[in-house]
């Protein structure tokens, strides 16, 4: 499994597949080929982040010729802290300019619950789609924290698991149904205190409120090849609940494409290209049919 084409990420356990990569001439068509992940339908990763890198490194990237990238740079007040945090139409703008006439979805990753007064409803409708996550919480004091820090317990009150939790659920709820995002990303990941007891906290119960919010208000469901995440139980029902899904590795450089985990999922889902998200086609994407 030397050759660089049979190492491809998402092909690696079929053989079968690298042989026929191999026979000259195919080259070119199998890897464009859906049907080489074993999918009806295109390879999309929807949560690929530019950072330490640049669009002209990561489209030369071998996952590129397989799999279409969504480009996704943090969006919302300058309160959030990351590398690159997009906060108002001339930043966004320059960015879609930059991003301009690449092969690539562009997203944005929304933060916190204040990110739409930052943008123009004409600036988020040139996007092809928003996502966002519920991993930025309410500390004790109402300011944001987020879950993945350490010392999470000192700054949100986690005494009570079992409170947190469904303080939790009902924020999924709230960002769904306030927000016009289009993919929520990251589901059902749980903070470290609480990461080892999957089933315990995410009931059958809990999973239903979030589906029938993602249901309601059209919001696909990312299957997280990085967190390996929703588990399949939660996958399940998101299945029996008609909600679509996306593909997302929230790779950064050179990690992006790399959807093992999402593409085993819907082989175990036998999930097809109707249960999928694609970006909706102007007039029909969140930030334009929801009232916010
Ligand atoms: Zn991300």
């Amino acid at each position: 499994m030397n050759n660089p084409i049979c190492r491809r990420g998402f092909l690696r356990q079929s053989t079968a597949v690298c042989a026929v990569s191999l026979i000259p001439g195919r080259l070119l068509a199998a890897s464009n080929d859906p049907a080489d992940a074993g999918l009806d339908f295109p390879l999309m990763d929807l949560h690929v982040h530019l950072d330490n890198s640049t669009i002209d490194k990561v489209l030369e990237l071998p996952a590129a010729r397989s799999v279409k990238f969504g480009i996704v740079e943090h969006a919302g007040t300058k309160e959030n802290k990351y590398p690159v945090v997009l906060s108002n139409d001339a930043e966004l703008k320059a960015r879609n300019a930059m991003l301009e006439g690449r092969p690539v979805y562009k997203g944005i990753q929304a933060e916190w619950t204040d990110w739409m007064g930052c943008f123009s409803r004409e600036a988020l409708a040139q996007l092809d789609y928003v996502l966002t996550d519920t991993m930025t919480f309410p500390g004790k004091n109402g300011q944001r924290v987020k879950l993945w820090e350490p010392g999470v317990e000192q700054r949100i009150d986690m005494a009570d698991q079992q409170g947190f939790m469904d303080r939790y659920v009902d924020w999924h709820v709230e960002i769904i149904t306030k927000q016009p995002i289009d993919l929520l990303a990251n589901v059902s990941w749980l903070p470290t205190p609480l990461a080892n007891e999957y089933d315990k906290f995410w009931t059958p119960q809990r999973v239903k409120k979030v589906l029938d919010a993602a249901v309601k208000y059209q919001v696909a469901i990312e299957i997280s090849s990085s967190f390996k995440l929703p588990q399949l139980s939660f996958l399940k029902a998101a299945k029996a609940a008609g909600v679509k899904f996306a593909f997302g590795s929230n790779g950064r450089y050179p990690n992006m494409g790399k959807l093992d985990h999402s593409v085993q999922m819907a082989k175990t889902l036998g999930l097809t290209k109707s249960d999928m998200f694609t970006p909706a086609p102007d007039g029909q994407k969140a930030a334009q049919r929801r009232r916010y």
